[in-house]
């Protein structure tokens, strides 16, 4: 049999973990990543704190501590996982997406581009750790584009002083508005539901923005939905299935912080099925490989599209050995792997 050489796609956290455990188990590898290692991480607000308690995202056995044994921040997940890729010698081919991939029998080839230059690599195997958020979910309404609104929250500091409009009614948005509140800025937000979920929102967050509602420092619009953006202001219709008035407000800013989609491109270039709502990749759970041989995924984007978070970094860890006893047809330990979670949802 030919020595397996692996590819794998996306240096997220799981990305990360599996070459570190490939490189444990001597299987030669290549690491392709489109951005900087861990770019989802990287695209949270500053100073985000995960929902997760360390030792849940730490990955490859490697503890994760922080300096107030409190949950660690984006700042200092980030600076931990430059640490594992320091500490293991990692060699991730930063900013190269990966942009084909053709198959002639059991081999594949990747072709990537890094400012237009093509780059091709051969690998007998292909393990697409991509994650599921790859593009904001678009609404596809007037307005969408203009420069003073975004699908991305950054930090409090540009609404200091402005009329911010969030849209959303899970954690991005909720603990958006709270921090542009206590930045200063004046914060409305609408919401489809009649009412946040409070099984899916960080548990901290939810009484402090449910009392700023209630003593009106935070407009709330709940049922509605955004019909249009203007430079000046946000037109409101009621969500699908009701019946009321259009409302305008004012704003100088709108975030539409209605969550995130996969890029299902590589998958459907290479064959394989995307099944259910979510367009779920097709795999066996006991070894994550898809129903194309040979043709691996790991991580969050073994879910798809999520629109009920239930993939997270916590609950992916099991991947890693699955993947690497099946390429190398013997089990894989891999430290200290915690497979549970609490249940609530980390973001969303
Ligand atoms: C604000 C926020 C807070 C969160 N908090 C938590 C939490 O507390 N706990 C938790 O467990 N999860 C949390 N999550 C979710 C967590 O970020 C994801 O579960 C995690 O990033 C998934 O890891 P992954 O390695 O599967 O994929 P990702 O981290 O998404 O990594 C995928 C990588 O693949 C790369 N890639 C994609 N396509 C290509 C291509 N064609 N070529 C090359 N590279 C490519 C991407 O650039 C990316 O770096 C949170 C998410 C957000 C937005």
């Amino acid at each position: 049999m030919v020595n397996p050489h692996v590819a794998i796609i996306g240096a997220g956290p799981i990305g990360l973990e599996l070459a570190v455990a490939l490189k444990r188990a001597r299987v030669d590898y290549t690491h392709l990543e489109a951005g900087q290692i861990a770019q989802t991480v990287d695209r949270y607000p500053k100073m985000t704190r995960f929902f997760s308690s360390p030792e849940r995202i730490a990955i490859a056995g490697v503890p994760l501590q922080t300096p107030d044994q409190a949950k660690a921040t984006r700042e200092q997940y980030l600076d931990y996982l430059r640490g594992i890729v320091t500490q293991f010698d990692l060699d991730v081919h930063t900013y190269e997406r990966v942009t084909k991939i053709d198959q002639e029998d059991s081999q594949f080839t990747l072709h990537t581009d890094r400012q237009g230059v093509v780059t091709r690599y051969s690998a007998t195997h292909v393990v697409l750790a991509v994650g599921d958020m790859a593009f904001p979910r678009l609404l596809h309404v007037p307005g969408e584009d203009l420069s003073h609104v975004s699908h991305y929250f950054d930090e409090p500091h540009r609404y200091f002083r402005k009329r911010l409009f969030i849209v959303g009614g899970k954690n991005s948005a909720v603990e958006a508005a709270l921090r542009c509140h206590h930045a200063g800025a004046t914060v409305s937000m609408s919401y489809r539901g009649d009412r946040f979920d409070p099984e899916r929102i960080k548990y901290w967050l939810l009484p402090e923005l449910e009392s700023l509602i209630k003593v009106g420092q935070i407009a709330f619009y709940p049922n509605t939905i955004p019909a249009a953006m203007t430079p000046t202001h946000v037109d409101l219709s009621p969500a699908p299935g009701l019946i009321g008035d259009s409302i305008q407000v004012e704003a100088d800013f709108v975030l539409l912080l209605t969550g995130y989609v996969m890029d299902a491109t590589l998958f459907k270039m290479l064959g394989v099925e995307l099944v259910g709502g979510n367009q779920a990749p097709a795999h066996d759970p006991q070894t994550m490989q898809t129903n194309v041989p040979n043709v691996f995924v790991a991580g969050t984007a073994a879910a798809g599209t999520q629109e009920t978070f239930k993939l997270f970094i916590e609950n992916c860890h099991a991947h890693v050995p699955r993947i690497v006893a099946t390429i190398t047809g013997h089990p894989c330990d891999t430290p200290d792997i915690i497979d549970t979670h609490d249940g609530q949802a980390p973001e969303s």
